[in-house]
């Protein structure tokens, strides 16, 4: 019943408003690490950094203007992708531990199950047909 009151209250407050999107998040984390910034530099820059932060967080959180602020979160979200999808691959190859993988010269990344023993093997590319050796240092459990 109050949790209802309350969520009306909030939906009110903040109807047709922007209020937390991927961009204010992430304001919120820069916020943060400028706080404890703060915390161990004496620095009237770290400060001013903080107070714009702040005001764009309060800005972006209560503006009206949903199409430029979505706009705003679709390039934050195009420009993070940009920055983490290179590593993804290499983080689920590091996680996996069922499988191998290489890279064919004809650009095409394969992907074998771990062999029963450890040394050389060889795989052949499905796309342009090429056998490749793969060095297995981890084998079969
Ligand atoms: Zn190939």
């Amino acid at each position: 019943m109050y949790k209802n009151i309350l969520y009306n209250l909030y939906n009110k407050a903040l109807n047709g408003r922007n209020g937390i999107d991927d961009l204010v998040k992430f304001q919120f984390i820069i916020l943060i690490v400028l706080t404890i910034l703060d915390i161990f530099l004496d620095s009237y820059i770290v400060g001013l950094l903080q107070l714009i932060t702040m005001i764009t967080i309060g800005y972006r959180f209560m503006s009206k203007n949903l199409y430029k602020r979505v706009k705003e979160n679709q390039i934050y979200n195009n420009i993070r992708y940009g920055i983490i999808s290179p590593f993804k691959n290499i983080i689920r190859r590091i996680k996996d531990r069922k499988h191998l993988y290489k890279k064919c010269s004809c650009g095409t990344t394969i992907k074998t199950p771990l062999p029963k023993k450890r040394g050389i093997k060889h795989t052949t590319c499905p796309n342009c047909g090429k056998r490749n050796r793969i060095i297995a240092l981890r084998k079969k459990k």
